[in-house]
């Protein structure tokens, strides 16, 4: 049987034009009213449509729109979502507007990432990462920054999770039903589909691009399933992370080479480039090629300009987490590129390897290389990825390898509940509801809300949590029994007036998410206790191919049916942004309990925070930021253990000591009202002071600020007529002279106690074979030496020439020690170019011997 389609689309009545527009960009996915909106058209057809607006328009009646048309009320609400819409997208009072200086005119960001968490009915996400990626495009529409996201567009969303009556995953693959989901596709002058075409080895595949518009904010989209391409490119891009390695580097290829040719196609000139996490770092070659073709400049010209302006975002601190693939693989597949870059295999695979005897290319260790402003997702991370990357700057400190942190947020408005946005509406914002100020005069005023409100509005979310979860379980028990009993204990699970504890993440081995199954009689207690139960929601898919992860959620799904903890330990299928909304929304505690420090950041925690749940957490990725506290639960466990099952062993005793001794004697301490007073000071607090800093508005501010301000003024620097052609010059007189480079002696040497503040003269003779002072940096650096070698912190001071004895320069500065105590130094030189924005690449360092 063959089957044709085609499209209709509804007629609209004149007065409700709008809703095309509004069903055509994602902004409805953070914005309560819009969401009501399309409640209002047809409830249950909303709840079906996996929120996807276009679906709803196509399947409503006609009948019904003509009679919405005439509903005063429902036209009333449209012209007022239409009001806030275009407020929203023509404000020209943006804080990019307010904070762009000079030189700033044809500023641009090109944001790559394998996958976004924009909103359910955009399903190319899969989880932490796709969540952070969707709230940094959604930050960047309402600061107005110029940015713009590349990305691809799957045929199939994320493995739906499906248990079976063991509790074992099993997985499906649902087909995205991309003629009602909020895109276009781009097309060329002559109206038909603007392509590109990216080499794979011998081969070529064409991209088709798809936009998405989030706001202000574009979202470009690439796909191979064109029926131009050979059947095997056309299913590249059929699945996130699915397929073989093969296919994987082919996706990476697609992501980064093909959304370089596709801003081009289009148009565009990002001035700065993003790489959020390795999978797109291809981008680079491409950036390459096309600069030494444009500019007909040299590869290491060309590679200037590029380092220069590009950002990484690393975002894994688990070595088999980093993209590594086959050298084979690699020159399978890139062979074209290399062979335009013109340096050799040789010299492409080493940019890929970490030390000359890695075994495989690794996208992390190619973008590091690669790109000038390094960072990790929160503090800690930071710290974890200098050393996990220090081999690539052999020479330096650990402290100083050049990978800094900009710690992760959200984007509240998507995670907020209506019912808490509606609060702080009301008590914060004076009636103004963009929940868009950080300021920390304004969160400081949660403290206005009323005890009673506050509970009240929290219940309400448990409440909805708890039947959502019911609703879960019954499809679930019929779905696996069809046996009524079954679905009718399912429709009881879980009770309203119980402290509610939630844990959801995927079940990656070292979340643990099985630590609170350790000691079950303990549990059990904790559980059961008469005057002060405990539930649990527990949620979390695991990776198709990790049996470990898949055996976690059998464990726990079996525990669910012990008689102990049958309807007070739940289980729901299928994590993904809904269900996930539910439980930050609802639950009374987040429990977060990684090994140390294994969580790059975490957000989850940040989403529940907003919704007022307090935190039961490791210190670990961002919560390391903030535990331990008064106002939620630090699990705090030791340096080191002698094995993986005393660490677990102890963690899990300390976290059962907080849950019976801390956590539920406040929770159940009631005044006369039934109000948990001292429970709610807390939620407050952590409100107040998790708030304002741990969202992607603040969070998008420091990549502008520290990242992508520099990198668009460093690529302008580079744009001028013969600057490349000097660096690389530089760069050569640096290599061909460093040899000869020496601190000969030094004076300075301290045998007395000297007093804070004291000032002390360093003194250092150098050479410099051909190099003149201004080529270079003598430093002394000043601090705490560490026991692995370098320093632990230091300040460097930069010393001045002060005259030259035959081939030898004298360099001198003054000291101040400003704190008493044992204190280091030691001195270097550094390649100095004004044209760089940090001399470390490629690291040349010399210390005194
Ligand atoms: C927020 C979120 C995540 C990331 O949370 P973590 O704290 O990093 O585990 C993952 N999946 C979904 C669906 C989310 O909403």
């Amino acid at each position: 049987m063959k089957i044709h389609s085609f499209k209709v689309t509804p007629n609209l009545p004149e007065n409700m034009k709008f809703l095309e527009e509004l069903s055509n960009n994602m902004w409805f996915a953070w914005n309560w009213p819009a969401i009501t909106l399309f409640l209002r058209i047809d409830e249950q057809l909303w709840e079906k449509s996996q929120r996807m607006p276009k679906w709803l328009m196509a399947t409503v009646s006609q009948q019904r729109l003509e009679e919405l048309s005439k509903d005063q009320d429902f036209i009333a609400h449209l012209n007022f979502v239409e009001k806030l819409y275009r407020d929203y997208q023509n404000n020209k009072d943006t804080w990019y507007n307010k904070v762009k200086d000079q030189g700033k005119e044809n500023f641009l960001t090109a944001y790559f990432s394998m996958e976004y968490g924009i909103g359910e009915g955009l399903p190319i996400y899969s989880g932490g990462l796709g969540m952070l990626s969707g709230d940094h495009i959604k930050s960047t529409s309402d600061l107005g920054l110029p940015l713009i996201g590349v990305g691809l567009f799957y045929q199939k969303g994320y493995v739906k999770q499906v248990l079976n009556k063991d509790g074992w995953q099993g997985e499906e693959y649902p087909e995205n039903d991309w003629a009602h989901m909020s895109v276009e596709a781009v097309h060329n002058e002559q109206g038909n589909n603007l392509t590109v075409d990216i080499p794979l080895g011998r081969e070529t595949v064409k991209a088709m691009i798809w936009r998405v518009p989030v706001g202000r904010t574009s979202l470009y989209l690439l796909d191979t399933n064109l029926p131009e391409n050979a059947p095997a490119h056309r299913t590249i891009t059929e699945q996130l992370y699915g397929g073989d390695r093969e296919n994987r580097i082919k996706q990476e290829i697609v992501l980064g080479v093909g959304g370089v040719k596709a801003l081009k196609a289009m148009g565009m000139n990002p001035t700065v480039y993003h790489i959020n996490e390795g999978h797109s770092a291809f981008l680079l070659c491409e950036r390459i090629i096309e600069i030494m073709q444009d500019k007909k400049i040299s590869f290491n010209e060309a590679k200037e300009i590029v380092w220069a302006t590009s950002v990484f975002t690393t975002h894994t601190p688990v070595i088999a987490g980093n993209e590594h693939f086959d050298f084979n693989l690699v020159k399978k597949f890139m062979e074209p590129y290399v062979a335009q870059l013109g340096i050799g295999w040789d010299a492409f695979l080493d940019f890929g390897k970490e030390t000359p005897q890695s075994p495989m290319f690794c996208m992390t260790v190619f973008a590091l290389k690669l790109s000038a402003y390094l960072n990790g997702v929160a503090k800690l991370h930071g710290v974890v990825s200098r050393e996990m990357w220090k081999n690539i700057w052999t020479g330096l400190s650990t402290s100083e390898v050049p990978i800094t942190s900009i710690t992760n947020g959200i984007h509240p408005a998507s995670w907020v509940s209506h019912e808490y946005s509606e609060l702080y509406r009301k008590y914060l914002f004076d009636g103004d509801d963009s929940l868009n100020n950080f300021d920390q005069s304004v969160w400081n005023k949660v403290e206005n809300i009323p005890a009673e409100e506050l509970w009240q509005t929290h219940s309400i979310r448990k409440e909805k949590l708890i039947k959502h979860i019911r609703e879960k379980a019954v499809r679930q028990a019929n779905r696996l029994s069809g046996n009524v009993n079954l679905a009718r204990q399912a429709s009881k699970v879980l009770k309203e007036d119980i402290l509610t504890i939630g844990f959801a993440r995927r079940f990656a081995t070292y979340k643990r998410a099985t630590l609170l199954f350790k000691d079950p009689e303990r549990l059990a207690a904790i559980v059961n206790n008469p005057q002060r139960p405990v539930q649990f929601v527990f949620a979390g898919k695991a990776h198709p191919a990790d049996t470990a992860g898949k055996e976690f959620i059998k464990q726990i799904y079996n525990m669910m049916l012990d008689p102990r903890f049958k309807g007070k330990i739940v289980f729901a299928e299928d994590y993904n942004m809904n269900l996930a909304r539910y439980m930050v929304q609802g639950v009374d505690v987040w429990l977060n309990n990684p090994v140390r420090p294994m969580e790059a950041s975490g957000t989850s925690g940040m989403k529940a925070a907003l919704n007022g749940a307090l935190a039961l957490s490791i210190l670990d990725g961002w919560w390391d930021e903030v535990g331990p506290c008064d106002f939620s639960w630090s699990i705090i466990g030791a340096q080191s253990y002698q094995s993986d099952e005393q660490r677990d062993a102890v963690e899990s005793q300390a976290l059962y000591n907080l849950i019976e001794n801390e956590i539920a004697p406040v929770y159940y301490d009631r005044d006369q009202d039934n109000i948990p007073q001292k429970w709610i000071k807390k939620m407050k607090t952590s409100i107040k002071t998790i708030v304002p800093f741990f969202n992607t508005n603040r969070m998008v501010q420091e990549y502008y600020e520290r990242f992508y301000t520099k990198a668009h003024y460093y690529g302008n620097i580079l744009k001028t007529e013969g600057e490349t052609a000097a660096l690389a010059a530089w760069r050569q007189r640096i290599a061909a002279n460093w040899p000869r480079v020496s601190i000969v002696d030094v004076t300075g040497n301290i045998d007395r106690t000297v007093l804070v503040g004291e000032t002390l003269k360093f003194k250092a003779r150098v050479t410099l074979g051909d190099l003149k002072p201004e080529d270079v940096v003598v430093q002394t650096q000043f601090g705490l030496r560490s026991l692995g070698g370098g320093f632990d912190s230091a300040k460097d001071f930069s010393m001045n020439m002060v005259g030259k004895e035959g081939d030898v320069y004298l360099y001198e500065v003054e000291i101040h020690p400003e704190t008493s105590g044992r204190q280091d130094y030691a001195m270097r030189i550094l390649p100095f170019n004004k044209a760089l924005p940090h001399p470390f690449t490629p690291i040349y360092v010399r210390w005194e011997m």
